[in-house]
């Protein structure tokens, strides 16, 4: 539960509906434009499915998540199973790289990926027709 200053409590539902979740930031890649950094342990599994227990009961319905690369996780695919668990929508950042020796777990669970494409001459404000 939330609370307002005034000590009231908060309606939370819907104000956090998507969240990102960082759940590590090594990187088997290392880009220029990147703001990750590996000086930081990852969070634990037992913190980070705390984490999603309590925003799940806070409204969340969708959860993304990022890095550093979240496959790179040893446990990844029991926080990806405990967000499904909780009836969450699933949503990982991912630059795909060695994403083939994940490949037949991922197409187990229904989750989204998502990557992003970047070029040393490529404005991060371009649009490409798809
Ligand atoms: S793939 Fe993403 S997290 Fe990894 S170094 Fe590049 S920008 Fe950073």
């Amino acid at each position: 539960m939330l609370y307002h200053d005034d000590g009231n409590s908060m309606d939370t539902k819907g104000i956090l509906a998507n969240v990102c979740i960082r759940l590590t930031r090594r990187c088997n890649l290392n880009c220029k434009i990147c703001l990750a950094s590996n000086s930081f342990d990852d969070m634990s599994i037992e913190n980070v499915n705390k984490s999603i227990e309590i925003l799940t009961s806070l409204g969340m319905q969708c959860v993304r998540l990022t890095g550093g690369e979240p496959f790179l996780r040893n446990d990844i695919f029991e926080i990806i199973d405990f967000c499904l668990y909780k009836k969450l929508k699933v949503i990982v950042f991912s630059n795909l790289y060695d994403i083939d020796t994940k490949f037949s777990e991922i197409i187990k669970r229904s989750i989204n990926i998502t990557t992003s494409l970047h070029g040393d001459n490529v404005l991060p404000t371009m649009n490409l027709p798809l």
